[in-house]
């Protein structure tokens, strides 16, 4: 099998699953009881803690709390909001994850203003718009620092700026669940006016169900979960310490050095497939992960192609990896005014530290093949 869906989840590392195999087998003992310090059970949650801190250089390993993933994470922005706040307005950009944009759609019905902040044709976030959207009522913007299709960065250190300088007392939040052992990210330095932040272990190589919300020193944060009390009486139920364990050593093993070898096979996939194919490379002239390239070849339907590239043993995106199946475009395509036939036969490809040149090559082979094949069926 060659994998290139990476955006989508990631094989678990070895070193990963060792450190959870212990967790499972050996110290499966409880977290939150008073015996932990002695079992050792309670030394997942601060390894996951303070790895996460190293890798996103926040102030204070205390900052993290862990839930299942950015889902969670990310419907627990919204339910916090809507219990501490009174109303007011929310910005989102128009190309956010579902786990952001669906909860925001949900405290419109409940009388906040949620306001989209419009991509232009490359996928990035309009800032000219973002600051006309700005407000005193401004209580929340939250703005994806990558895009789990196209790739493409947001400028995270610019919008927070941005945020702090027109409305300080608003809450600047970054779903970075693509970004997170991706790029480097330092949230004292240039990410030092975000708030809180999203991420989910199985996008960089960690077990799935667990990830995290990462909030400032200072913030309030309602509790999501009532019950044990356990993570500081903010997210009760019995504390994952296998999946803790893996988050730990995941974090501990990203290697942002590869970024640069990713990107150049990244590049050169991109350079083979344009003079091969009629494609257009969506977000080309955006800053963009290095490992993603979401592309469209006239007249075959992105889904029709990824399913017979699974047929020939080879793993692609297609639209949002949450809806692989469904037959609706990228909605993240359409807000960039790519017209809908075009979003329609996209499919995205996101490499990994383990894929290779030969892979690529293979793909490329293959997806030739099938453009005869398909396009002769559909003529
Ligand atoms: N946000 C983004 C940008 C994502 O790509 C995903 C996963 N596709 C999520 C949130 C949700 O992550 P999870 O399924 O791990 O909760």
């Amino acid at each position: 099998m060659i994998y290139l869906d990476n955006n989508a989840t990631t094989r678990t590392a070895r070193a990963a699953i060792d450190a959870m195999q212990f967790y499972f087998n050996e110290c499966y003992f409880n977290a939150s009881t008073s015996t932990a310090a002695f079992t050792g059970a309670d030394r997942p949650r601060e390894d996951a803690a303070a790895a996460m801190a190293t890798l996103l250089n926040a102030e204070d390993p205390t900052c993290f709390i862990f839930t299942s993933g950015a889902t969670e994470s990310n419907n627990w922005l919204f339910a916090a909001l809507e219990k501490n706040v009174l109303r007011g307005r929310v910005i989102v950009s128009a190309i956010e994850h579902p786990s952001i944009s669906e909860p925001a759609t949900a405290i419109e019905a409940n009388g906040f203003e949620v306001l989209e902040v419009p991509v232009d044709d490359q996928g990035v976030i309009r800032l000219d718009l973002l600051e006309d959207m700005l407000t005193a009522e401004t209580r929340l913007v939250s703005i994806m620092a990558a895009n789990n299709e196209t790739g493409v960065l947001q400028p995270i250190s610019e919008i927070g700026r941005l945020v702090r300088r027109v409305c300080p007392s608003a809450v600047f939040h970054t779903d970075a669940t693509q970004a997170v052992g991706k790029i480097s990210i330092d949230l004292q330095e240039n990410w030092s006016d975000v708030d809180m932040l999203s991420f989910s272990a199985h996008k960089f190589h960690g077990p799935k169900g667990v990830g995290g919300l990462y909030f400032r020193s200072g913030l309030e944060l309602t509790p999501l979960l009532l019950g044990g009390g356990q993570e500081h009486g903010l997210r009760s139920g019995t504390t994952n310490t296998p999946g803790l364990a893996g988050l730990a050593a995941a974090a501990r093993g990203v290697d942002l050095c590869a970024a640069d070898k990713i990107a150049s096979l990244r590049d050169q996939f991109e350079a083979h497939i344009k003079a091969a194919l009629p494609v257009s490379i969506h977000s080309s002239h955006a800053s963009r992960l290095p490992n993603t390239s979401c592309f469209s070849i006239q007249g075959i339907l992105g889904d029709e192609l990824a399913q017979s590239l699974a047929g020939a043993g080879i793993i692609v995106g297609t639209g949002s990896a949450c809806s692989s199946g469904a037959t609706q475009p990228p909605k993240t395509l359409l807000a960039m005014g790519v017209n809908y036939q075009t979003a329609n036969s996209s499919i995205r490809v996101s490499l990994s530290s383990e894929t290779t040149f030969d892979e690529l090559l293979i793909a490329l082979e293959t997806l030739t093949l099938l453009n005869k094949e398909l396009c002769s069926f559909s003529k």
